[in-house]
């Protein structure tokens, strides 16, 4: 019988709806290829263009809506004239928390082919796999700005780790280590962040003595960002809190090809809710309608999904259709230095999956 996936779209703003139709595309004929399943995908017109016409980013009821599909396969967020903050906290983060999609992944990995700022660092060198805290930490939204006269103003930020959080985060990454059979980087700041980060090393260090098999390192995130340019193959999978993962993933997509190749996904582990994949990189509203944005990331993530779905081999053969391309520099958006269309690179990498399946 043929599986049915349903997948809620969210193409979103700028360059998201451009790159997703080629993620569509690829996904499509990946299950048309395998023959043992299929895509149902529903398009939800949410995003900041929705919040100009509708002062909201997504219907009030939006997150009962999504709660149906397997998946959530999302574009991009933002707009000019939309405070980021608003389209972040009220999309973005509103589906990471609603559902649970406390496990943030990050391929950094460098394909044949693909640009690399770096000085003699070949393919081998970098291939991490990050693994970030997407609940919490940095990211709790808890604060306070405190008035007491222009001069006196004060504003809080505060982090916030619980224990189960943290745990469920870390526990997460040894597993995922474990299965890989890589060793484990934990990212800190145990120095100057004398409670959640202390915190967040003694659960490090507690839950790596379940996990005697998989070799730790514990770096501090300054250090972490030194040796991610200077040694990059010393990572091989990172766990990091919310704010240091964001930041570091940045930095290793900058070395991994740019943001025109960097994956990710949300995940929901219990799989209660619907997990989301997403590219990382923004609506671009510089490039935006001109149809050259490198739909490469949003394919990426497509193939998260289908590893997710349980697909490993079909997955790791979109990658591996993504180096091809690469290798190839025959089909490839401006910002791989190419002068080929969005549409152009979806339908090449098409053609190359279909020779490999
Ligand atoms: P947002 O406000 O939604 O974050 P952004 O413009 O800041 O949007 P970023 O992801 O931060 O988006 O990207 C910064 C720049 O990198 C873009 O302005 C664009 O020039 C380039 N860029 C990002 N993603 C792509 C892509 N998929 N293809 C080509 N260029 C891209
Ligand atoms: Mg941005």
């Amino acid at each position: 019988m043929v599986k049915i996936f349903k997948i809620a779209v969210i193409a979103g703003d700028g360059i998201g709806p451009e790159v997703i139709r080629e993620g569509v595309k690829v996904l499509n004929k990946v299950a048309e290829l395998s023959g043992d399943f299929r895509f149902d995908f529903t398009y939800f017109p949410w995003g900041c263009e929705y919040y100009v016409k509708h002062g909201k980013m997504m219907d009030d009821d939006g997150i009962e809506q999504l709660k149906v599909f397997d998946a959530i396969y999302l574009g991009a967020v933002g707009y000019p004239g939309v405070p980021d903050h608003i389209s972040l906290w009220d999309l973005l983060l509103k589906i990471r928390k609603e559902f649970d999609q406390y496990v943030n992944i990050r391929p950094i990995q460098l394909l044949q082919g693909a640009p690399c700022p770096l000085k003699d660092v070949g393919k081998k060198e970098i291939d991490m796999l990050f693994i970030r805290e997407n609940s919490e930490g940095e990211y709790a939204g808890a604060g306070d700005w405190l008035f007491k006269g222009k001069a006196e103003e004060v504003v809080l930020q505060t982090g916030v780790f619980s224990r189960k959080g943290t745990e469920r985060i870390i526990r997460y990454a040894f597993e995922t280590a474990r299965k890989m059979g890589k060793s484990l980087t934990s990212i800190s700041k145990g120095n100057a962040l004398n409670y959640s980060m202390v915190f967040w090393d003694q659960i490090f260090n507690e839950i790596s003595k379940e996990y005697p098999d998989v070799e730790t390192h514990s770096y501090l995130v300054d250090a972490a960002s030194m040796f991610m340019v200077k040694q990059p193959e010393r990572f091989q999978v990172v766990v990091a809190s919310n704010l240091f993962g964001d930041i570091l993933t940045d930095l290793g997509a900058a070395i991994a090809g740019g943001m025109g190749l960097a994956a990710g996904a949300n995940i929901n582990p219990e799989r209660t809710y619907p997990s989301m994949f997403e590219p990382i990189h923004g609506s671009a509203p510089d490039i935006a309608g001109k149809g050259i944005a490198n739909p490469l990331a949003a394919i990426w993530s497509a193939s998260q999904m289908l590893e997710f779905f349980g697909y490993k081999a079909l997955a790791d053969t979109v990658i591996q259709a993504i180096e091809k391309i690469l290798q190839e520099k025959e089909v490839l958006t401006p910002d791989m230095n190419g002068t080929s269309s969005t549409s152009e690179v979806g339908d090449r990498m098409v053609d190359i999956i279909s020779s490999m399946l």
